[in-house]
């Protein structure tokens, strides 16, 4: 028998645990740990509410989930409740699957002004997770700048533009929903450091804001490459700048039916967060591209006045004590996923924040394929690790209220009970709550 420990319940983690039983059988146990009671990690609180077809991807981790072989073990801090050393003790091998939940600096003055944000903390706070739901960014100002054109630069535009009425049917939590419902903002400024054609949107999501009942984009034809220039694209960067390209012809009268601009500000790139307590405004350089692709200050500057700006400019893991780090690429340092003998790191947390979801497939494919590897090589020792029974003594003697599947299935059934008309449900947003709705 081989005993598997994952931390972590997001995409990686149980595209990690359905690989492992795909290749096992029988002859697996994985056991998935979670801070919090619920599962699946990035899913949850970082897809956006009203992307609800992505978030449906659960249902296949589910099946996985449901399996005889595979535990879903809630509630459990690794590094408080119980160490690394101590898992690597119990299993085979330790999967890191913790993904990259924290926000890269972008190592400016002002960065810690009120109503600054980065966007781990943003998206967690519209999506519920229980470390944000407390964040209270205020938006009744005039003016907000999202720093990056990058994907999570447009869900965080596009959220703080829609209407209640166009979330309906999705699950952002009410906190969020009754800010946005209060929310003064006429513009919303996406600053990029770059140009059209270094963009990192998809097109499905740049071709949404184009259907948004109260906002319209704007782009400065200016600041587009001669049109032949995009047939060195490739296609789906070519559509992406094709939605740009639609978005610089919008006519002026159209664009002044709806309260909302979203001005995407190229070439721009940010200096300083100005303001004394709180966020007033933040100081623009403009750029040109060098011969290597990269942004160079030209020297211009200007300001933009706002008062609530988000930076999503990627994410970084959380470091372990003890696990080596690659402080630079703000992942764990790793050869292909190996960190030391018995210690693996998937998704994410192996690779940086990049790719779809789908991505975490191949590797958590890739991951088994290694820690198989290791297990015939007898790297990894010669078997006889204790596992879940191991571990279940070591929760009993500390205490730890370990939450399960079947548990979580009864806070989901919560949730979907005391959602909104027309929302597939209300998270709880707080730790306490989930445990409490256990006994309802
Ligand atoms: P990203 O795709 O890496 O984009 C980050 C953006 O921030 C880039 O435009 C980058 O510009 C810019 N940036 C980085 N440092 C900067 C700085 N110091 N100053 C100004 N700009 C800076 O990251 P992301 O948007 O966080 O997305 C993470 C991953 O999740 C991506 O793979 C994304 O596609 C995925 N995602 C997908 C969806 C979806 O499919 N619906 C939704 C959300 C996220 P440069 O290019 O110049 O470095």
């Amino acid at each position: 028998m081989r005993h598997i420990a994952i931390i972590g319940s997001g995409p990686a983690g149980y595209y990690t645990a359905e690989a492992a039983q795909k290749l096992w059988g029988d002859d697996v146990r994985v056991d998935i740990f979670d801070m919090l009671p619920v599962p699946y990690g990035l899913i949850r609180t970082g897809v956006a509410p009203d992307h609800q077809s992505i978030k449906g991807v659960s249902r296949r981790y589910e099946s996985t989930a449901l399996s005889e072989n595979v535990r879903f073990v809630g509630n459990v801090t690794i590094g408080e409740d119980i160490s690394i050393p101590e898992l690597q003790e119990l299993y085979d091998a330790v999967v890191l699957a913790t993904g990259a939940p924290n926000d890269k600096a972008a190592g400016i003055p002002g960065e810690g002004l009120e109503n600054v944000f980065g966007s781990a903390a943003f998206v967690g706070w519209y999506n519920g997770h229980p470390q944000f739901a407390k964040l209270g960014p205020d938006l009744t100002v005039n003016t907000a700048v999202v720093i990056g054109n990058g994907n999570v630069a447009l869900d965080v535009a596009r959220i703080l533009s829609k209407t209640a009425e166009e979330f309906s049917g999705s699950d952002i939590v009410a906190h969020a929903l009754h800010a946005l419902q209060k929310s003064h903002i006429e513009r919303i400024v996406i600053l990029g450091r770059r140009g059209p054609h270094q963009i990192a949107m998809t097109p499905k999501e740049l071709g949404e804001l184009a259907h948004l009942t109260r906002a319209c984009p704007r782009v400065d034809p200016a600041d587009l490459p001669p049109v032949d220039d995009d047939l060195f694209l490739e296609p789906g960067q070519r559509k992406s700048v094709g939605h740009l390209r639609g978005f610089a012809a919008i006519p002026e009268e159209f664009r002044c039916d709806k309260p909302v601009e979203i001005d995407f500000d190229f070439f721009a790139s940010p200096r300083a967060i100005l303001g004394d307590e709180r966020v007033t405004g933040i100081e623009v350089e403009r750029t040109a591209l060098d011969s290597d692709g990269r942004a160079s200050g030209t020297g211009e500057t200007y300001t933009i006045d706002c008062g609530l700006i988000i930076t999503c400019i990627g994410y970084k893991t959380s470091p372990i004590p003890g696990v080596p780090f690659e402080e630079s690429a703000g992942r764990f340092a790793n050869d292909e996923g190996r960190i030391v003998p018995g210690l693996y790191c998937v998704g994410w947390a192996r690779r940086g924040p990049s790719g779809t979801i789908g991505t975490n497939r191949p590797d958590g494919f890739a991951v088994v394929e290694s820690i198989a590897a290791d297990l015939s090589s007898g790297v990894l020792g010669h078997g006889g690790k204790q596992g879940r029974p191991g571990f279940d003594q070591l929760a009993e003697a500390r205490g730890l209220d370990i939450v399960t599947f079947r548990d979580w299935k009864k806070i989901e059934a919560v949730e979907e009970a005391r959602a909104r008309s027309g929302a597939p449900r209300e998270k709880f947003v707080h730790v306490e709550d989930m445990i409490k709705a256990l006994d309802s």
